[in-house]
């Protein structure tokens, strides 16, 4: 069983500060840890639950050299492997091989969501919102879109209460998802203690892919129209001569493609 463990930083237990997750802040080293830990939970229940091929890929954007690449690698579970990428979702690889199930750790909230833990979409200031056929999704959209181009079911999702909630809205009951902190603000939470995060989810990754029959595989639907809403006139500007992107008004672009991916591919690739 190849496991593919998809990662974020802000949802991570103990982290609520844009200070534990930006590169060269002060607070960054010991949010790196606390995210590389929680990591380690799901690689074992990954290998608890039989997994032969675990890969753990970073998907945020700390700035600078370290954007996705955020975990400490001398910490990191020897049996898995870990994926750098220069940008978001350029790296497909491992899916493209054929991967049994998808776990996302770390996750947090869409744009605008209410109480959710360092929520954002994409861009923590340019982007307002996002939608995939008129259904507005954050981040774990993406990712699950991701997945879904290759038929890679979502077996798990991690983060703040309300990442998890809006995971089962979109991606249905059928998901399983684990709170590690609950939200009472953008910057503010009642975490679970690192401790006691790590070893639910390993107890949950495990469970997870004992169960990846019932696990959703995400498709936003063919064709794809993907819409963002920048948040100024000026962040669209750099897509007037994009090929496949139009704008729609002053700060609205839109990509209309046979799949996601190409959409995806116009808009943010
Ligand atoms: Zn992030």
């Amino acid at each position: 069983m190849k496991v593919f463990v998809i990662a974020d930083m802000e949802g991570v237990a103990g982290i609520c500060r844009w200070d534990q997750v930006v590169a060269g802040k002060p607070g960054y080293e010991e949010g790196r840890i606390l995210y590389t830990e929680e990591l380690n939970a799901a690689v074992r229940g990954a290998f608890a639950a039989g997994a032969t091929d675990v890969v753990v890929m970073d998907c945020h954007g700390a700035g600078g050299d370290r954007s996705f690449n955020s975990l400490v690698p001398d910490l990191l579970d020897p049996r898995a492997e870990f994926v750098v990428q220069t940008r978001w979702t350029e790296y497909t690889g491992f899916l493209e091989q054929g991967c049994d199930a998808a776990l996302f750790i770390g996750q947090h909230a869409m744009a605008g969501a209410e109480r959710g833990v360092l929520s954002h979409t994409v861009s923590s200031t340019n982007w307002h919102a996002l939608q995939f056929n008129g259904v507005e999704v954050g981040e774990v959209g993406i990712n699950a879109a991701l997945c879904g181009t290759w038929g890679t079911p979502v077996a798990l999702v991690t983060g703040d209460d309300v990442v998890c909630d809006e995971s089962v809205e979109l991606l249905g009951p059928g998901l399983k998802t684990l709170a590690v902190k609950r939200g009472l603000g953008r910057f503010s939470a009642r975490h679970l203690s690192p401790a006691t995060a790590r070893e639910r989810i390993e107890a949950a990754a495990r469970d997870a892919l004992a169960d990846i029959e019932s696990a959703p595989v995400y498709d936003p639907g063919a064709p794809c129209t993907i819409e963002v809403e920048l948040a100024t006139s000026d962040d669209a500007d750099g897509y007037r001569h994009r090929a496949g992107v139009t704008l729609t008004d002053p700060r609205t672009i839109e990509a209309t493609a046979p799949r996601w991916w190409d959409a995806w591919r116009a808009v943010y690739l």
